[in-house]
């Protein structure tokens, strides 16, 4: 479907076609018109498929018919829970917005920096104001801001927002919004626990659905990859120098493990940098800029990278630890295969971790073939399942069955074909990847 068929201005869709955007993807399909309407919207759909856009552009086709604000006002506040997602989402405003007759003042605010520049930019209040919850919430004690005539509320990467660390400062926040005013949510994922907020907030909304989880992400391939604890950096090392990825992106646990691995791959000679939420925020901005500018080939960070960033030409995501939870493992992998362009994710399971993720694969209903890389072959032994099984049945063949093998002088590992680089990205496919090896 083309944009021209949904009703949107030429200015948005002149914007929209500077970046090629030829078709209407899904979501933006599904949600542009009813937006337009002013009807709510609670959309769920894949990472990658368009969610910006298809929020962004009604959006500011709606502010740019009506009377702009004065004072301290803003008329439309977009909340998003990380500050790079803040700056990327801000950058798509002013990008789509930069043909309309009357520019609209868009303004990006997050914390780590200075809040004066910020306290001034918004003297005369704005159109649009994106937001991370606690730099807003300073913002309106000094009271540099009010949100009192906000006609539209976006919360991106909604679920997020809902659950434990944001809640109690979203709950301020929608305290001081209008009750009268559109509210647009959108996310990859809602899991139960969030979505009776989600639904205190809508009226009469437009519910869509166009997936549920990294069984139907399009296009991302996901594998799992045995190796011990230890030799994983070792291994990633070996990944980087034998596939020829331009970029790579490697999640981790901890802080700490951020700058350690990077160090660590640093000294082998890979431009590798980190990226976490203890990082002065200049130095945050600078390591996902080296990234996108291709200046670190690998990019080592926390979950602060996981939610909604979108990097160009990452064609793969290397799970290091384990996510936490079934939620964290779709956002991150969610990072490539993006835009209908395929992408690897993968995942190190070593004896530790391997109930964990098969845990992850039985929410996503996945089963992946676990895999060995010739020279990284696992020796550790997953620890013995808790009695009564711990509900993880259909084992795959166990370690100590593959170190038998292993001391009989079976070949028992199957040598891995390198790891592909994604092909380019060509026509806006959407299809469906089966999950692989399911029993
Ligand atoms: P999501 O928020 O759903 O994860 P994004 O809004 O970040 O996805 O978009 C993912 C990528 O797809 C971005 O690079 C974006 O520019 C691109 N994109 C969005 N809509 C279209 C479209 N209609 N045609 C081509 N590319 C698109
Ligand atoms: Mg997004």
């Amino acid at each position: 479907m083309p944009f021209s068929s949904l009703g949107l201005t030429e200015p948005l869709q002149r914007a929209a076609s500077d970046w090629n955007y030829l078709e209407v993807t899904p979501v933006q399909a599904a949600v542009i018109p009813a937006i337009l309407e002013g009807r709510d919207v609670r959309a769920a759909a894949q990472t990658g498929s368009g969610k910006t856009a298809a929020f962004a552009l009604p959006l500011l086709q709606r502010l740019s018919s009506g009377p702009r604000e004065r004072g301290r006002l803003v008329r439309a506040l977009i909340l998003v829970p990380t500050r790079e997602l803040a700056a990327q989402i801000g950058a798509a405003i002013r990008h789509f917005g930069r043909y309309l007759p009357a520019p609209l003042k868009t303004l990006v605010v997050y914390g780590g920096v200075s809040i004066n520049p910020q306290m001034m930019a918004l003297g005369g209040g704005a159109d649009v104001i994106v937001a991370t919850p606690g730099r807003l919430l300073d913002l309106i004690g000094h009271n540099a801001v009010s949100l009192a005539a906000v006609s539209t509320l976006v919360l991106d990467e909604a679920d997020r927002l809902f659950a434990l660390g944001f809640a109690e400062e979203l709950g301020r926040i929608l305290a001081l919004l209008p009750a009268r005013r559109q509210s647009l949510l959108f996310s990859a994922t809602f899991p139960p626990a969030v979505q009776a907020f989600a639904e205190g907030l809508l009226h009469d909304p437009l519910r869509i659905e166009i997936a549920a989880g990294p069984a139907t992400t399009p296009a991302i391939l996901q594998r799992a990859i045995e190796i011990d604890a230890p030799r994983r950096t070792q291994l990633l090392r070996h990944l980087i120098e034998t596939n020829p990825w331009p970029r790579v992106l490697v999640f981790v646990a901890t802080k700490y493990a951020t700058e350690h691995v990077a160090e660590k791959l640093r000294r082998a000679g890979l431009a590798a940098t980190a990226l976490h939420g203890e990082l002065s925020q200049g130095a945050r901005t600078q390591a996902l800029a080296d990234f996108k500018a291709a200046k670190a080939r690998v990019l080592v960070a926390t979950d602060v990278a996981a939610r909604g960033l979108d990097i160009a030409d990452l064609p793969v995501v290397v799970n290091y630890d384990l996510p936490r939870s079934p939620v964290d493992y779709v956002h991150r992998i969610g990072r490539t295969g993006r835009a209908g362009a395929s992408g690897a994710a993968v995942s190190f399971i070593s004896a530790e971790t391997d109930a964990h993720f098969r845990l992850i694969e039985k929410r996503q209903g996945l089963r992946l073939d676990r895999e060995q890389v010739a020279g990284f072959e696992p020796v550790e032994i997953a620890p013995p399942l808790a009695p009564g099984g711990g509900g993880v049945k259909g084992r795959r063949k166990s370690k100590k069955d593959k170190l038998r093998e292993a001391a009989a002088g079976i070949k028992a590992v199957e040598p891995v074909p390198p790891l592909n680089p994604a092909p380019p990205a060509n026509a806006f496919a959407w299809h469906r990847r089966l999950p692989r090896g399911r029993p």
